[in-house]
C-alpha cells in the first residue's frame, strides 16, 4: 500500500477514537516509525504529510537523519546507551526512552540546551521491558530536577504484545493516570503533559485512553 493511503486510514481511525473519547484529533501527533524502511520510503512519508519521525536504533537514526532534516522532527524511541548519547544530542528533538539516572546525567552533560524527554515506564511489569516501575516514576522525575538540560515533557510506555483489549486499555489507563498525578505536581522541570503510547496494533485504544503521541511503523510504512 502506498503511504498516503495508509495514512488516510490511520487518520480515520484516530478521528473515530477521538469521537468516542471526546478528544480533538489535533491533539494527537503521529510519529512515523521508519526503522523498517529505506530513506526513500521515509521521504514518501514526509511527502504524505508526516513531519514527526521515530527511530529506535542509533545506526538507523544517524543514517536517516543525515539525509532528512528539513521539515522533520526526530524522536528517538528506542533504548539509548549512555555512551551513545553524544552521537544523538543536537540531532534529536525528543527522547522517548529516558529510564535511568545515568542516562539523564549523560544527556545533561552533553546537551547545550534542554532536551525534551519522555520517561519510559514499565507499566505491565514484564521483565523483558525497559522502563521505570510505575510506583518509582514520581521519585525518579523529582530526581531529575538537578539536571538543567532535562525537560520531562511526558511519559512513554510499550504495551505488551497481547490481543486482549481490556488488558491493553488497563496499561494505557495506568500511564494516563500516572501522567495526571505527575503533572499535578507542577514541577518546573517536568511539565509532563504528553503521553507517548500506542503502536500499529493498538493506537486506536491508546488514543481513546489519552495518548498524545502514537508511534506507528508497520501499518503506516509497511515492514
Ligand atoms: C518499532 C516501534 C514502534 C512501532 O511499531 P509498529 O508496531 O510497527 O507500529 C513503536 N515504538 C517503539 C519503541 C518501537 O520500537
Amino acid at each position: 500500500m502506498d503511504v498516503a493511503t495508509n495514512l488516510r486510514h490511520i487518520r480515520q481511525n484516530i478521528e473515530q477514537a477521538c469521537e468516542k473519547s471526546n478528544r480533538n484529533p489535533d491533539d494527537i501527533t503521529i510519529i512515523g516509525v521508519t526503522k523498517y524502511v529505506t530513506i526513500e520510503r521515509t521521504k514518501e512519508l514526509i511527502n504524505a504529510g508526516i513531519k514527526n519521525l521515530g527511530e529506535n536504533r542509533l545506526d538507523g537514526f544517524l543514517q536517516k537523519h543525515e539525509y532528512i532534516q528539513d521539515n522533520a522532527t526526530w524522536h528517538f524511541i528506542g533504548t539509548l546507551q549512555s555512551r551513545k548519547v553524544k552521537e544523538v544530542i543536537g540531532k534529536v528533538d525528543a527522547v522517548h526512552s529516558l529510564d535511568r539516572k545515568s542516562l539523564a546525567k549523560e544527556i545533561n552533560k552533553r546537551a547545550a540546551n534542554p532536551v525534551d524527554c519522555f520517561v519510559q515506564v514499565n507499566v505491565s511489569g514484564e521483565e523483558s521491558k525497559h522502563g521505570i516501575m510505575p510506583e518509582e516514576t514520581l521519585a525518579f522525575i523529582k530526581d531529575m530536577e538537578g539536571f538543567a538540560n532535562i525537560r520531562v515533557i511526558g511519559l512513554m510506555t510499550m504495551a505488551p504484545h497481547i490481543e486482549d483489549e481490556n488488558e491493553l486499555r488497563q496499561v494505557f489507563r495506568r500511564l494516563a493516570s500516572l501522567r495526571d498525578s505527575i503533572k499535578s505536581e507542577q514541577l518546573p522541570h517536568a511539565p509532563c503533559q504528553y503521553l507517548s503510547m500506542g503502536m500499529s496494533n493498538d493506537y486506536h485504544l491508546a488514543v481513546e485512553e489519552g495518548a498524545t503521541h502514537v508511534r506507528i511503523g508497520s501499518s503506516l510504512v509497511g515492514s
